[in-house]
């Protein structure tokens, strides 16, 4: 298949990328860049305690736009809203300054409840009124820490409910789905080579403290907390090939 310009591989489609500036939406970003033609970005503010989230997205997005010119081509705009509602709603770590922990019902307090049907159905919302019927997002139910809304069969269900609701075709791809972190960070390989790690390493933030002072090997962050733990773990297993590859081959543009 081919897109507009004539480049290999790319379906002539137009797709909304959920994106936080982490490095889970990046690679899915990256991973949509190699295979539509026209792509844009949503994120939301709720009040995180780590606004640096929402500046982190700002810089991978122009380090996108100046460091890959075909996928620069495909990137269309970006769009942001306030979702305070949501912080009010929550009351946990991630939009409160308490200590992050596992709670009674044993997820840890950093779940919203209900973020990602929140962040979809937005989504949905904004990809009718533009015709961008491909959302794409990150979530991950292998390394998902327990969040019932990362699940395949949420999302899946969501997206059929976001079918009949808005009597719009919809599609919901989850390209991380199946992935570990090593394994995510060896398809943001594939996708972008180096220069793609170079930049999830630098400029994407998954630290649920909004740490950003130290740079470790795989970025920055507190060391300690889930997010980063997790992130370091992955990346030090990319790097030692501690990983199953079951990455799928992406086209190459
Ligand atoms: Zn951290």
């Amino acid at each position: 298949m081919t897109d507009s310009s004539g480049i290999k591989g790319v379906e002539d489609k137009r797709a909304l990328v959920l994106f936080s500036g982490g490095q889970d939406s990046t690679t899915a970003l990256a991973w949509a860049l190699t295979r539509f033609a026209h792509v844009e970005t949503i994120g939301f503010s709720y009040g995180q305690r780590h606004g640096v989230e929402l500046t982190a997205r700002k810089n991978v997005l122009a380090a996108i736009r100046s460091g890959f010119p075909d996928w620069s081509k495909r990137l269309g705009a970006d769009h942001q809203y306030h979702l305070e509602a949501l912080a009010e709603l929550s009351e946990t770590a991630l939009t409160r300054e308490v200590e992050i922990a596992l709670s009674a019902s044993g997820l840890p307090n950093t779940f919203v409840p209900g973020r990602n049907l929140l962040f979809l159905t937005y989504a949905a919302a904004l990809g009718y009124r533009r015709d961008l019927l491909i959302l794409v997002a990150g979530m991950c139910e292998t390394d998902y820490s327990g969040y019932p809304d990362c699940r395949h069969e949420t999302l899946q269900a969501q997206a059929q409910a976001i079918r009949l609701g808005m009597d719009k075709d919809f599609q919901v791809e989850t390209p991380l789905m199946w992935l570990n972190k090593a394994q995510t960070f060896e398809l943001a390989y594939q996708l972008g080579g180096e220069q793609l790690i170079e930049i999830i390493l630098e400029q994407t933030h998954s630290c649920y403290l909004g740490e950003r002072n130290t740079r470790f090997a795989w970025g920055y962050g507190c060391g300690e907390c889930p997010a980063c733990q997790l992130r370091a773990k992955g990346f030090e297993d990319w790097q030692a090939g501690a990983y199953e590859r079951v990455v799928e081959p992406s086209p190459k543009t």
